[in-house]
């Protein structure tokens, strides 16, 4: 299997230069790579039901007759419609085709095939909608569906997935001992790879699913073990005295109880330890957490030491200066920012004055951590909005010291169940209480026939000088009818919006016109900022009182969250519009959580409950790896591979163990996909 990861894709039959592109797009650059592109769902045939037996709203497999040639007719804008009606012995189903030119061709009266589709209601009775079929005589199993991209079809991977199944040794290697697989009652690997694909029935469906979970679990645990083992050694970095609080009375406001709370605990991880502080404070947009690491960055420089504030885009590091230097100057400290774009002078000046220890605080971007930027003596490292970075830019902020004290931020709330393997090798601490006073986000789920309604809104709002935000989903090619941000805003700048001004931002610009882009916002030269959902990372800009989301059905209700809170954030009451036309029950209640909650923490679970875990790992939001199959809801399997990580740690050399051999090496490939270091 391992040598599978170093053959190319392109030595497959049929897989030229240009379709290894494709290929290459899905991240598949390899015979192994494509082993671990897993279906993203199947059509079975294998078990049709009576057509008396269908439920409405869900896939069915029926094995029926046509009774008379399908009928096509054209419909508005064009398109064909098709028709067709088929019996069993319970009962008749109407077949519903669109755009289909050749479908009466392909469909035979008289003849009995295996279609397979989502049955709706329909005057009649029931109603396939543009169902699969094939003959009945030559299918009979478990199609594979898998994830496409233009140009690549599920089929083209099938084929190139049936060749690469067949290269597969006859006995793939463990990664799992054998008394372990045994024990658990888990299938082997090359049971498993073959069978994700190829099934011949559900139950070895299911029996290869459960493998490649836990597999996948597996790894993911002992790689967060391990790099929490990694940072336990002693620091050298002693903090003798907790100053917080006479930070916190030099700000303007009193700290609520919940940043007081999560201030204690990162204190006292540094006072009665040895160990390095390894924490996470997550907390909702605007539960104030910079206003906690600030008052940590003080008391370790109270107590000698230097600190490193790193956020993910200038604008907020910009931000985060401008709020906390005055402070720190009045205590006599000193404060620098350290960006981009700072003149290569300037930025040779600072890292003098850091190297020689006259620099308290340094705030950033990730300017800091490049080479050349050296601490005197690196007490704390901050990053905020951890999931914009990866674990291997977390960690080269740590080595510009020597063991420093470390925080990550994050204001993605997740379930806790969840957060206890996502951040595995963190400890947590949770602010779930907003500052007093702030308004709630008025939020409402409109579709778009209420759009210019809104738009006029939206124009009553910047007259009275106020700002206000439009994202739309990112476009991928394919998906024409998805508002894309570029064409939206030409077509309002044009249109609606001709007498405003409208900036663009997407997460193709570069990182110094995203910036620039920002800058006029903040500023108030740009009123209105149309925006994919680079938007999303934490800045602050009271004035901007509108946020309106198109087809808000695209996106997770975290991400929405996230987007929400950049409204609200001032004295005026601000306003959240979410623009769908879906119509799914799913959907319609997805949305509607959002009108009817602002708890962060409620929102993710609702969020999992009906999403599952796929919008907290698929977009890799928190530098981790990708997880292929597992579904991180399913507690069972958690806690199998958990347990069966302890047992690995308990073998002799534990990981070193030369039965591990294959499963550190599939850590180590992993992990490295998200830049962890120190995995060897
Ligand atoms: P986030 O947790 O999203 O990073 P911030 O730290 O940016 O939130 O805080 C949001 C706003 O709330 C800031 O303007 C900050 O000054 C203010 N703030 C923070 N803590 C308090 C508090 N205890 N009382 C009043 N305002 C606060
Ligand atoms: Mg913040």
């Amino acid at each position: 299997m391992a040598s599978l990861f170093e053959k190319k894709i392109e030595t497959l039959w049929g897989v030229g230069e240009k379709r290894a592109k494709l290929f290459n797009r899905l991240g598949i650059y390899t015979v192994g790579e494509l082993l671990r592109f897993y279906p993203r769902a199947y059509e079975d045939y294998t078990s049709p039901v009576d057509i008396d037996r269908v439920t409405i709203g869900d896939y069915c497999c029926v094995k029926a007759t046509l009774e008379a040639p399908v009928v096509t007719s054209k419909i508005s804008g064009g398109r064909l419609l098709s028709r067709g009606t088929v019996f069993d012995q319970t009962g008749f189903l109407t077949l519903t085709f669109f755009n289909n030119k050749y479908i009466d061709k392909m469909l035979r009266p008289g003849r009995e095939y295996t279609f397979y589709g989502k049955v709706s209601a329909s005057r009649g009775g029931a109603e396939m909608l543009s169902p699969v079929f094939s003959d009945t005589e030559t299918g009979h199993r478990i199609r594979p569906i898998y994830r496409t991209t233009a140009g690549l079809s599920s089929v083209n991977i099938e084929n190139a997935m049936t060749q690469a199944v067949k290269l597969l040794p006859e006995e793939v290697k463990e990664t799992v001992p054998h008394a372990m697989l045994k024990r658990y009652g888990i299938d082997t690997l090359g049971f498993a790879i073959r069978k994700i694909h190829f099934p011949d029935s559900s139950d070895e469906l299911k029996r290869a699913r459960r493998r490649l979970v836990f597999d996948e679990l597996l790894v993911l645990t002992l790689g967060l073990r391990k790099l929490k083992t990694v940072k336990r050694e002693e620091t050298p970095v002693r903090i003798r005295e907790d100053n917080s609080s006479e930070f916190y009375q030099m700000l303007p406001f009193k700290p609520t109880s919940a940043q007081l709370n999560a201030t204690y605990e990162c204190i006292n991880d540094m006072l009665n330890s040895n160990a390095p502080m390894n924490r996470l404070i997550q907390g909702d947009v605007g539960s104030g957490k910079t206003a906690v690491a600030a008052a940590l960055c003080y008391t370790v420089i109270k107590n000698g030491w230097q600190a490193a504030f790193m956020a993910p885009t200038e604008i907020l590091a910009q931000q985060h200066y401008e709020s906390l230097s005055a402070i720190f100057a009045a205590a006599g400290m000193t404060v620098e920012l350290l960006i981009g774009s700072v003149t290569a002078a300037n930025k040779k000046k600072i890292r003098e004055r850091l190297k020689s220890g006259e620099i308290d605080l340094l705030i950033g971007t990730n300017a800091i951590i490049s080479d050349g930027v050296e601490f005197k003596s690196l007490g704390l490292a901050v990053t905020d909005e951890q999931h914009r970075f990866g674990v291997r830019q977390r960690a080269k902020l740590m080595s510009k010291g020597d063991k420093p004290h470390t925080l990550v931020m994050s204001a993605t709330p997740i379930p806790r169940t969840l957060a206890l393997i996502i951040y595995g090798d963190l400890d947590i601490s949770i602010i779930d209480e907003l500052p007093p006073g702030r308004q709630r986000v008025s939020t409402f789920l409109i579709n778009s026939k209420k759009r210019l309604a809104m738009f006029g809104f939206i124009k009553d709002h910047l007259d009275k000088g106020r700002q206000a935000y439009i994202v739309c989903p990112t476009v991928e090619e394919n998906e024409l009818n998805i508002a894309s941000a570029t064409e939206y805003c030409e077509k309002i700048r044009s249109g609606a919006f001709r007498n405003y001004s409208v900036g663009l931002l997407h997460g193709k610009m570069k990182q110094r016109e995203k910036d620039d882009v920002m800058r006029d916002f903040v500023a108030g030269r740009i009123q209105l900022l149309v925006s994919t959902t680079v938007i999303e990372v934490g800045v602050d800009v009271p004035n901007a009182v509108i946020m309106a989301v198109e087809n808000a059905e695209r996106f997770g209700l975290s991400q929405l969250h996230q987007l929400r809170g950049r409204v609200g954030r001032g004295s005026e009451r601000s306003y959240c519009f979410l623009i769908s036309d879906a119509h799914g029950d799913d959907t319609v209640q997805r949305l509607k959580t959002m009108c009817r909650t602002s708890n962060g923490f409620e929102i993710a679970d609702m969020d999992l409950k009906l999403r599952g875990p796929g919008d907290f790992f698929g977009s890799r939001q928190h530098g981790l790896p990708e997880m292929h199959i597992a579904d991180l809801a399913d507690m069972d399997a958690l806690r199998l591979a958990q347990r069966a990580a302890e047992e690995i740690a308990a073998l002799p050399g534990g990981l070193d163990n030369p039965e591990c051999r294959s499963l550190r090496a599939e850590m180590r490939r992993l992990f490295s996909q998200v830049g962890a270091e120190g995995m060897n």
